[in-house]
C-alpha cells in the first residue's frame, strides 16, 4: 500500500519536490535552482532542459532520501510557474527555442496593437484576462513568427505547444501525453473559459494552428503513469494545476467567498467564485480555479500585486535600513504607528486594481520626526494596504463578503504584518500549519483522483490553523489610515513618462 503523494513544484527560480503523507504532512523535500536567462532588456527565458533536469533530479533525490521506490508513491501531482511557454518537436521532444517566461515583455507591442483594435474586449469576454504580454498566447505567436520554419512545421502537426505542466507531463510519460489542465489553459489567452474549449476566435487572431495545442483535461484525474525508466517503476500521474490555483486548493478554499493571499515577492490573491465565472469590472482577472474529474469547472477572481515582500528586500539591500527581512518586525513594532508616513512601492508600476505601468514608488508624509522605524513600518503596512485594494475590488466584483483571509508565502512569518493586515481589512487572517500550500494543493488533487484521500471534506478537515490574527483596530482609525493610503497612491500614479 503506497503511503505517499509526490508533489512536483516547478517554480520560476527553482524546481522542488515534496513528499506528503496521508495526514498532509511534509515527509521530505528537495530543491534545485536553475539559471535565469536575460538575452535582452525585458526578455526572460529558461532552458527547458534545465527545467526538466532539475525537476527530475529533485524528484529522485526526495525518494532516495527516504529510501523509497516507485511502489511507495500513490501518485504524482504537478504544479508550475504559470504562462511560461514552450514549443517542442513531437518526434524528438526537443524544444525549438528556450521557454519564454511569464515575466517576458517581448510581445508588449503586439498587445498594444490588439488593444488599439479594440480586441481587448473580446479577450476579456472569452478568456477573462486583461490584454498583456504576461499570458502565453502572444508568446506562442512570437515563436511561430520568429523561429525559422516553425509556422509551417506547426501547421503540418510536427510541433507541440505547452505551458510547463504540459512539457513536464510529456517528458514524464516519454511523450505519450500532450495535455494541460483547465487552470493552466485559462492563462494562455487562447482558452474560452466559459465554453471550456480552445477559442477559435483567439487562435485565428493570433494565427496559431489548432494542431499545436495540448488536450485540455481536469486538474484531478488519473492521466496515465510515468515512464518506468525514470523512477524504476511506473507511478500514476493524477494532479495538475497552476501554482496560484494549487495554493488556493491547498488552502482548502473550496467554497465560494473563501480566499487566500500569497505573500512572496509579490502578492497573489484568489477568491473562489464557485461555478460562476464572475466578469471583473474592477480590473481583476477571471480565471479557472480547477476541475475535479467530471465535476463542474470552478472559477476564481485573481488580483496580482507586483511588489510585496520585495519592498522588504529593498529596505534591506538598497536602503540598508535593516540587515534581514525578519528585523523589519521588531523595528516596526518599536514605533507606535507609522507617524503619518506612507510608502507606495510602485517600483515597476502598479498591478491590480490600478494597472498603471507609469506609476513609480514614493514616500509621503515625512516630517522632521520621521525615522527609520516609521519608514520600515510604513513599508510593511504598504503590503497590507495593497491587499485591501485587491480585496475591495473582489468584494465589488463578486458581491461576496469575506469571512476570513487565509495566507501563505515567505512574508507571512511576520506577525506584525499579519496583525496589521487583519486590522486594516477588518477581517480575521489565518495562517495555516502547512505553509507549503502550492505543493500541498497539487498533492491533494493527485490524492483525490487516486482515492488516497476520499473527499474534499476529508482534506478540508486536514487544513489546520497555526494562528489567527483577529482585527483589533477601531473602525474609524482603520478608515482614516486607509483613506491616507488612497491619497498616497494618487501621488504615485502616472509618474514616469
Ligand atoms: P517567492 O516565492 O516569491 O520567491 P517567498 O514566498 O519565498 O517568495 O517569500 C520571500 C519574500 O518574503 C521576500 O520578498 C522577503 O523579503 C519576504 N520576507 C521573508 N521574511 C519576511 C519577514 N519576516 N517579514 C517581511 N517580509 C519577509
Amino acid at each position: 500500500m503506497p503511503n505517499y503523494i509526490l508533489a512536483l513544484d516547478q517554480g520560476t527560480t527553482s524546481s522542488r519536490a515534496i513528499l506528503f503523507d496521508r495526514a498532509g504532512r511534509i515527509t521530505a523535500a528537495a530543491q534545485q535552482e536553475f539559471p535565469q536567462l536575460y538575452p535582452q532588456p525585458g526578455w526572460v527565458e529558461h532552458d527547458p532542459e534545465a527545467i526538466w533536469q532539475t525537476q527530475l533530479e529533485v524528484a529522485r533525490a526526495v525518494l532516495a532520501k527516504q529510501n523509497l521506490t516507485a511502489a511507495d508513491i500513490a501518485a504524482i501531482g504537478i504544479t508550475n510557474q504559470r504562462e511560461t511557454t514552450v514549443v517542442w518537436e513531437r518526434a524528438t521532444g526537443r524544444p525549438i527555442f528556450n521557454a519564454i517566461v511569464w515575466q517576458d515583455r517581448r510581445t508588449a507591442g503586439l498587445c498594444d496593437r490588439l488593444k488599439a483594435e479594440g480586441f481587448d474586449k473580446t479577450i476579456r469576454e472569452k478568456t477573462g484576462l486583461v490584454t498583456d504580454a504576461y499570458f502565453s498566447g502572444t508568446k506562442v505567436a512570437w515563436l511561430l513568427d520568429n523561429v525559422p520554419g516553425a509556422r509551417e512545421r506547426a501547421e503540418r502537426g510536427e510541433l507541440a505547444f505547452g505551458t510547463i505542466d504540459s512539457f513536464l507531463m510529456w517528458r514524464l510519460t516519454g511523450g505519450r501525453l500532450h495535455i494541460t489542465d483547465v487552470s493552466n489553459a485559462s492563462r494562455t489567452m487562447l482558452y474560452d473559459i466559459h465554453k471550456n474549449w480552445w477559442s477559435t476566435t483567439m487562435l485565428k487572431r493570433l494565427n496559431i494552428p489548432q494542431a499545436i495545442l495540448p488536450q485540455v483535461v481536469p486538474s484531478s484525474m488519473i492521466y496515465g503513469e510515468t515512464d518506468p525508466a525514470l523512477f524504476g517503476g511506473a507511478i500514476p500521474l493524477a494532479g495538475m494545476a497552476g501554482d496560484q490555483q494549487a495554493a488556493t486548493f491547498g488552502q482548502a478554499c473550496y467554497m465560494p467567498g473563501l480566499a487566500k493571499n500569497t505573500y512572496g515577492t509579490g502578492c497573489f490573491m484568489l477568491m473562489n467564485t464557485g461555478g460562476e465565472a464572475v466578469e471583473s469590472k474592477n480590473n481583476l482577472l477571471t480565471t479557472i480555479g480547477w476541475k475535479l474529474g467530471e465535476s463542474a469547472t470552478q472559477y476564481a477572481l485573481e488580483g496580482s500585486v507586483f511588489i510585496a515582500g520585495a519592498v522588504v528586500q529593498w529596505l534591506r539591500d538598497e536602503l540598508k535600513l535593516i540587515t534581514s527581512a525578519a528585523e523589519s518586525e521588531p523595528l516596526a513594532r518599536s514605533a507606535a504607528d507609522a507617524g503619518g508616513v506612507y510608502v507606495v512601492p510602485a517600483f515597476v508600476g502598479l498591478g491590480a486594481p490600478y494597472w498603471d505601468s507609469y506609476a513609480r514608488g514614493t514616500i509621503v508624509g515625512l516630517t522632521r520626526g520621521s525615522g527609520r522605524a516609521h519608514i520600515v513600518r510604513a513599508a510593511l503596512e504598504s503590503i497590507a494596504y495593497q491587499t485591501r485594494d485587491v480585496l475591495e475590488a473582489m468584494r465589488a466584483d463578486s458581491g461576496l463578503t469575506l469571512q476570513t483571509l487565509r495566507v501563505d508565502g515567505g512574508a507571512t512569518g511576520n506577525d506584525f504584518l499579519l496583525q496589521f493586515q487583519a486590522d486594516i481589512l477588518g477581517v480575521p487572517v489565518q495562517r495555516p500549519a502547512v505553509t507549503e500550500t502550492t505543493a500541498l494543493g497539487t498533492a491533494y488533487l493527485a490524492g483525490l483522483a487516486t482515492g488516497f484521500w476520499s473527499s474534499l471534506d476529508e482534506i478540508a478537515r486536514q487544513w489546520a490553523i497555526e494562528k489567527t490574527f483577529e482585527p483589533q483596530m477601531p473602525a474609524d482609525r482603520r478608515d482614516s489610515l486607509y483613506a491616507g493610503w488612497k491619497r498616497a497612491v494618487e501621488r504615485a500614479k502616472a509618474w514616469a513618462e
